[in-house]
């Protein structure tokens, strides 16, 4: 296949990226065969896994919304993926124009993709950086000047933990960045699950996923990623039941989520 003008020369279009398996799930075109696979395979483990995709899309939006009505006005997205449908800057710019949004991913198509579609947007920019190195992904953040850290922030880790390893220490990492932030920041975090379907959980973690290396946890191991915020209601809970606003956020059944969400306040 020849190398398609999204895929920068560093990607290899051999192996499996979670940044384009999921734009598969979600029914994109920036992803190569070696994606479509690995989603086709989840899917054959476990046939709702779409709707997992789409259900954690949904909560994003809500997310965003919610810190909105609360005032943030700019927002820090990191592993935010391949733009899909309902990303945070229309979502945000939406409502408020003025909103600012800086986009961080590990991933070369995912940055490449939101940099191209975000030319001429002043507001919006996208980052290439990892979140395992935070002290470099802040000082890196800090330079286009489109977020200011003497203002609070919306800080968006969405569906991102669940690909660092344990020793990976995902917590940490959200403890350096919930101490980057000012005090009145707001921190959402989704994460696949192993609470309610712990057999599929087991399933998708071990073979859809191998070689990208996805953490199903606990509620308890996901409730300890907030440490040291304020709960928002309603807590940790399913990915629908995340303040949904309509049937329309009802992409899983409630009680059969395979995701987990949450929004912590720095007071
Ligand atoms: N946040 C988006 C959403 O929920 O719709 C995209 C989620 S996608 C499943 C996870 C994203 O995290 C991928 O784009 C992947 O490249 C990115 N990612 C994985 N590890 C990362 C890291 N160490 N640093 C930054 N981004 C990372």
């Amino acid at each position: 296949m020849d190398r398609p003008v999204w895929a920068p020369e560093s990607v290899d279009m051999d192996r499996a990226s979670p940044a384009r398996m999921y734009d598969a799930l979600l029914g994109g075109s920036h992803n190569f065969e070696v994606d479509r696979q690995a989603a086709a395979y989840g899917r054959q483990l476990v046939p709702d896994l779409p709707r997992l995709a789409l259900s954690n899309r949904a909560f994003l939006r809500r997310a965003v919304r919610f810190m909105i009505d609360a005032g943030i006005r700019q927002f820090l997205d990191i592993g935010s993926g391949i733009p899909a449908a309902g990303n945070v800057h229309e979502v945000a710019q939406e409502i408020d124009p003025s909103v600012r949004v800086l986009y961080v991913d590990i991933d070369p198509v995912a940055v490449t993709h939101a940099a191209t579609i975000l030319q001429g947007n002043e507001r919006a920019g996208a980052l290439e950086a990892d979140l395992r190195k935070p002290d470099d992904l802040l000082a890196r953040a800090r330079e286009p000047g489109l977020i200011d850290f003497d203002q609070p922030i919306g800080v968006l880790l969405v569906a991102v933990l669940h690909l660092l390893q344990d020793e990976e220490r995902p917590r940490d990492m959200v403890a350096a960045l919930r101490a980057a932030v000012p005090a009145g920041s707001y921190v959402a975090i989704s994460h696949v699950t192993s609470a309610l379907r712990p057999d599929d959980a087991a399933r998708l973690g071990e073979k859809a996923t191998s070689g990208i290396g996805i953490r199903f946890r606990d509620r308890a191991a996901i409730t300890e990623m907030f440490d040291g915020l304020a709960m928002v209601e309603p807590g940790v809970v399913e990915l629908p039941l995340w303040r949904p606003e309509s049937e329309r956020d009802h992409h899983e059944t409630p009680g059969r989520s395979l995701g987990l969400a949450g929004v912590g306040h720095k007071v």
